[in-house]
Formats: structure tokens, sequence, C-alpha cells
């Protein structure tokens, strides 16, 4: 199996470069020569051992057949002879009742030559064709003459030359005995050879085959070939002949020559003779060899037939395929067009039909392709945002630019950016300020891009890699927005946006020294510019608290104009205004300490706070005040103590307590004014310790 598979390998690699109309022509000789010769051959090989069994039984019945004839030709002759030598005319011995019968017996056997009647001495007494008695002939030397006198009965001679006729012939002799069977003489006839061969010529055994008869010892006697007879040839140790001695009949097989022979053999019991038939197989193989020349012939114009049948049919197949491929190769180098007559309804008529089918669908496909890349190419070069493609490699050049890319980077045509690539385009310096990355797939970035004449340009640039099955990057697909303008608007809003904060910062500082300002005109008096009464009583509140922590003593002075009433009187109230004015300015720097606080207490009352302070630094702030204010020398002439502004003083300091209410202080204070007061005016009073 594994070799026949080898075989079976090895023609189809052989056959698979050769085409189609070789293979079919080659399968064709060989479908109709290989069945052929293999008849052809089994044929001739049972032909042959047909023909040799033929050849035996043929050569067989040639034998028995030319052995029975030659029995016949002598058998009828002894019987005549008998038959002649019991009359009474042959036995008187007399030439003249001899003479006639023995004409008679010529007459009846033409094959007879010569019949004579010898005597016991062997010298002639009658002879059949009326010539002289030969004197000079002696029979007693013959040794068939000897054999009949000395057995009493007939004597057949091997092929001799006789000595009436001396022509070859064979004698037969047969005695002739009176009644009481003493012997009176021979009958002999003389049997022309040729009678005989001619028999031999009835055979059909083919021009190589030989027919020849041998007596006992293997001479031959008859034969075709007249020098073979002539010259007694011996035979006796050809094959067939010895083994024609062993059997009276029978067939065999047997090399001469180095050719192989096949031969029949009869035996002829009258004359002890035997016939041989024998042929060379090679001639009996004659009829073989020309069914073989017939086959081989037949074989050749089948062959010849076939390779033509073969080439035709290839043709008719093959071509049909060769348009269908040529017709597909078109297709593929994009020849839309092509359609293919259905010239056969076949197979091949079939796969033409197919192949229109599908270069119909292709063509369907290729228009909806187009139609589709039309839509898609109007859109990329339509449209008002741009788009490229580009390679892995952002300095690589742009693969694909549309219209539009190139009229926001201020060029005529995309033609003219083909060879540039991103990183080319981009403004030095100028770094992205957005940065957005989708799956690391889709990048978008806000970028400043240079024009064709330098200037540059915002753009949104939407980067996404398109990728491949291996997830490798195949290329770069861009979209591109020229935001300029919204950078500009952005630009422009985030300045009005830092003006406005600058502005709100200004208003809100304004607005806090306004607050202070409110917060210290809620807290000082509208006139005077001093703490008002309100502020006074909270730090007084305060301070009486701290005081009383800390255990010190908090003074407190409270003055009052001498005769104010006569004053504005006198000046008028816008005046008394200015006096007021005047007086609180001298108390203002006068509390000189953080803590000191001068206030105006009501009317032209003025009241000074002073933490850490006991009577005698009350006083002494207290008479200072006095006479800075009287130092002012402001004009009162209808006052009762002095021409100028004077003030009244009263002072006071105590250790606050819990059990006791700052109004205990002023009280204290006042009461003391009030002693000044009464004690002349222009003067400090303070407030005794206890
Ligand atoms: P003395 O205190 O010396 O006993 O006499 P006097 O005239 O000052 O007495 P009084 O305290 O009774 O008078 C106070 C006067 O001060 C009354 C009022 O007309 C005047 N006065 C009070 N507040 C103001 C003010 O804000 N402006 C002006 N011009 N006068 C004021
Ligand atoms: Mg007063
Ligand atoms: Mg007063």
């Amino acid at each position: 199996m594994p070799l026949t598979r080898k075989i079976i390998i090895f023609i189809l690699r052989r056959l698979a470069p050769c085409s189609f109309r070789k293979i079919l022509g080659i399968a064709f000789v060989v479908m109709m020569v290989l069945p052929m010769a293999l008849m052809t051959f089994i044929t001739s090989q049972w032909y042959e051992q047909v023909m040799i069994k033929v050849v035996f039984e043929r050569n067989m019945y040639w034998a028995e057949h030319l052995a029975a004839n030659i029995d016949q030709v002598f058998a009828n002759k002894i019987k005549t002879l008998e038959h002649l030598a019991a009359s009474q005319d042959i036995k008187s011995m007399d030439k003249k009742r001899l003479t006639p019968l023995l004409e008679d017996l010529v007459t009846q056997y033409p094959e007879v030559q010569l019949a004579v009647v010898a005597d016991t001495a062997g010298n002639q007494v009658s002879r059949s064709d009326g010539q002289p008695l030969d004197t000079s002939i002696n029979y007693t030397s013959s040794q068939y003459y000897r054999s009949t006198l000395n057995t009493g009965t007939y004597a057949i001679s091997d092929v001799l030359t006789t000595k009436s006729t001396g022509k070859l012939g064979v004698v037969i002799a047969e005695p002739i005995k009176t009644g009481d069977g003493i012997l009176r003489g021979v009958l002999l006839i003389n049997i022309n050879l040729d009678t005989l061969t001619a028999k031999l010529n009835q055979a059909k055994i083919g021009d190589a085959g030989y027919v020849y008869v041998v007596n006992q010892e293997g001479t031959i006697l008859i034969h075709l070939d007249p020098s073979l007879v002539t010259t007694a040839t011996d035979a006796s140790h050809q094959t067939p002949v010895k083994a024609s001695a062993k059997s009276e009949f029978g067939t065999m097989e047997y090399e001469y020559n180095n050719q192989k022979n096949v031969a029949g053999y009869s035996y002829v019991p009258t004359t002890k003779w035997r016939v041989i038939v024998q042929q060379p197989v090679i001639d009996t193989m004659f009829d073989i060899t020309k069914t073989r020349t017939t086959g081989f012939v037949a074989m050749l114009l089948a062959g010849v037939v076939a390779v033509l049948l073969g080439i035709a049919l290839a043709d008719a197949m093959s071509k049909p395929l060769m348009k269908i491929s040529a017709a597909t190769n078109r297709l593929a180098q994009g020849d839309m067009r092509i359609t293919l007559d259905i010239f056969a309804l076949s197979e091949i008529g079939r796969l033409a039909a197919n192949f229109n089918n599908m270069a119909a669908q292709i063509r369907k496909r290729d228009a909806e392709l187009r139609e589709s890349e039309q839509q898609y190419r109007s859109l990329v070069n339509n449209v008002s945002i741009g788009i490229y493609r580009r390679g892995n490699n952002s300095d690589e050049p742009l693969l694909q630019i549309n219209p539009a890319l190139a009229k926001i980077l201020g060029y005529e045509s995309a033609d003219e950016i083909a060879s540039t690539s991103l990183s080319k385009l981009r403004q030095q310096h100028e770094i992205s300020v957005k940065q957005k990355e989708i799956n690391g797939a889709i990048k978008s970035i806000e970028i400043a891009l240079k024009k064709k004449d330098g200037t540059p340009i915002w753009c949104s640039i939407t980067d996404t890699g398109q990728y491949d099955e291996n997830g490798e990057v195949k290329w770069f697909d861009g979209v591109v927005e020229d935001i300029t303008e919204r950078k500009h608007a952005e630009k422009a809003l985030r300045h009005s946006h830092e003006e406005l904060e600058k502005r709100v910062e200004e208003r809100t500082h304004e607005l806090v020294l306004l607050n202070k300002e409110l917060e210290k005109l809620s807290l000082s008096d509208g006139l005077t510019g001093i703490a008002n009464r309100r502020y006074f009583d909270d730090i007084l509140a305060l301070e009486w608290q701290r005081a009383n922590r800390q255990h010190l003593k908090l003074g407190l002075i409270m003055l009052d104009i001498d005769y104010f009433k006569i004053y504005n009187d006198t000046y008028g109230h816008l005046s008394g205004d200015e006096c007021l004015k005047l007086v609180a300015a001298v108390l203002k720097p006068l509390t000189k300490r953080p803590y000191d606080l001068a206030a105006r207490f009501g009317g032209e009352e003025f009241a000074i706070i002073l933490p850490c302070t006991n009577e005698q630094g009350v006083f002494s702030v207290a008479e200072r005040l006095r006479l800075n204010v009287e130092n002012l020398a402001i004009k009162h002439e209808e006052s009762l103590v002095s021409d100028f502004v004077t003030i009244s003083v009263g002072g006071a300091a105590i250790i606050p307590s819990l059990d006791k209410e700052p109004q205990s202080l002023i009280a204290a204070a006042d009461k003391a004014l009030y002693r000044a007061k009464q004690q002349g005016r222009n003067q400090t009073v303070i407030a005794d310790s206890d």
C-alpha cells in the first residue's frame, strides 16, 4: 500500500506542472492502450497455449493419417498379391500365363512400376513391361527375396533403386507356393517412391515442418528431400525417431537446433515403418505473432486515436477554462466590464455562469464602494474641520490632508503641505494647554500651530490611533479645529475676569475703609471727632472689668466748660461748636497711653478714662488739661471767672469691685466736678480715695 501511494504521489508530482491538455492526452492514451495491451497479452498467451495444443493434435493427426495411408497402400497390394499368388496361372510359373496377369496388375495400380515373377533360383521368369527378361539380374542377392523364401510369407524392402527399373521404389515380395506348400517362385512388385512421397505432401504442417518415414533402424525411407532418401540418411539419433522406437504413436516436445520443436509419430504395421511429423514451435507461433502484431497495430491506432481524442477533449475543456482564467485575470486587474459567453451547458458552462455572477457581484460592490468612497471623500474634502492621517511617528510626513486643514493653516492646497510632518507644523515654545486621553487611544490637545506665514494659530487636535489585530498602531487619524477665536475670547474673558476681580478687590478695600470709617463714625462724636458717649461706655465697662481682674486703680476725669451757655449767647451757637472742637483737640494728645480714652460725654462735658491711674495721676492729667484749655486763650468776655474759656475738672480713681458699677466712678468724678464748680470754677477737684 505505501508503495502504491508513493507511486501515485510520484505520478501526481510529475503531472502537477503539466497542462490540462497534456494530462488528459496521457490519461486517454493510458485508458485506451493499457486495457488493449493487457487484452492482447492475455489473448496471445492463451492463444499460444491453444496453438501448441492444436499443433500437437495436428501433428498426431497427420502422423496417424499418413501412417494409415501408407499402410493402406501396402496392405492392399499384399492382399492383391496373396490373391494373385494363389491363382493357378501364377502357380504354373508359365511365362505365357504369367505375363497377362502381371500386365493387369500394373494397369490396376498405377503406383506399381513393374511386376516381376522370379523363380526360386532368383532369375526372372516374367515381367509386366513386355521387356525381354534380364538375365543379368538375380534376386538372391536381395534381402527381401531371401526373406520371402526363408519365411514363406511376404516381405517389403526398404527404399531402393530397383534392379529392373533403375528407379527408386519399394519392393513387395510375395511367395508363390504350390498347394502342398512347396515354393515355386516369388511375385515381386515395385512401388514407385514418388507415389509415397506424394502422400507426405498431403500433410499441412507449415513451411518449417518436416514429414518423413523411417524404417525399423531409423534410416530415412521417404522424405520430401530426395537426397536424404538416396543417401539413406540415418535419423535414429533424432529425438522423435528414438521416441517412435519405444511406442507406436505419440506426441512430444523437444529441443532441436536451439529451437523448441513439437513432433507426432505413428507406426505403419505392414511395413514396420514409422511416420514422423515434426515442426518448430516458432513456426506454429506464426499466428500468435500475427495476432500480436495485429494487436500492436490496433493498440498503436487506438493510441493515436486516444491522443487525438484526448487533445480534442482537453481543448474542449481547457479552452473555456483558459477563457475563464483570462477573464479572472482581467477582473483581478480591475476590468469590471468583463462578462463571459455561456458556451457550454456542462460544469464549465456553470463555472462561466458562476464567474459572471461573481463579476456582477464584484461590479455591484465596486460601485457601492466607489459611491461610499465618494461620499467619504466629499465629506472629508468639504467639511470645514481639518482632517489628517499620519504614521506612528509625528516627525514623518503626513499621509493624508484634507483641503480644510490646508485652508486653516493658510495654504493654497493640501498638496502644499503634503511633505510636512505634524511636528514641523507645531509652533515652538507653545505647549499644549490641555491633554485628554481616553483608554490611551484618543488624545485631545489644544496646541499652537504655525501658519504658512509663520503666524501662530490655536488648534484643537483629536489624534486617534487605529490599531491592527495585534494591537500595533497602523496610523493616527486627526481632527483639527481652529480655536484661535475661542482662545482670544477666552483670553479676553480671562482678562476681564481679572479686571473685575481687581475692581472687586479695590471696592472691597474701599468698603473696608468705609466700614472702618463708619465704625469710627458710629463710635466717635460727629462734631469733635473724639469718641462718643456709646464708645466711652463700652470702653469704661471693659476697663472696669480689666481693672477689677488686675486689681488696679481706674481713673476717670470729668470736665465741663465754664459758662458755656453765656458763650453761646455771646458768640453764637456756631462759635460754640468751634470752641467745643478746640477743647476736644486739647484732650486728644493728653491721653498718650494706648489705653487712655478721651470722649465727649454730652453737651460741653468731656470724660477721660485713665486705666492704672491713681488720684495723683488723675489730678496731674486734669490740671494739665485745665491749663492747656486756658492757654488756648479763646476769648470769653462774658465769663465770670476769666476773659478766656476755662474748664472745671473733677477726678476720681478707684479699684473696681464686683459689687460696684462703673457708674459709681462716673458719679464720684461728677461729684468732684460739681464741687469744682461750686468752689469757683476753673479748677480741679479730685474725689477722696474712699
Ligand atoms: P456753668 O457750667 O459754668 O455752671 O455754666 P453754664 O452756662 O455752662 O451752664 P450749663 O451747663 O447750664 O449750660 C450749658 C450750655 O451749653 C447750654 C447750652 O446752650 C450749651 N451747649 C450745650 N451743648 C452745646 C453744643 O453742642 N453747642 C453749643 N454752641 N452750645 C452747647
Ligand atoms: Mg454743663
Ligand atoms: Mg458749663
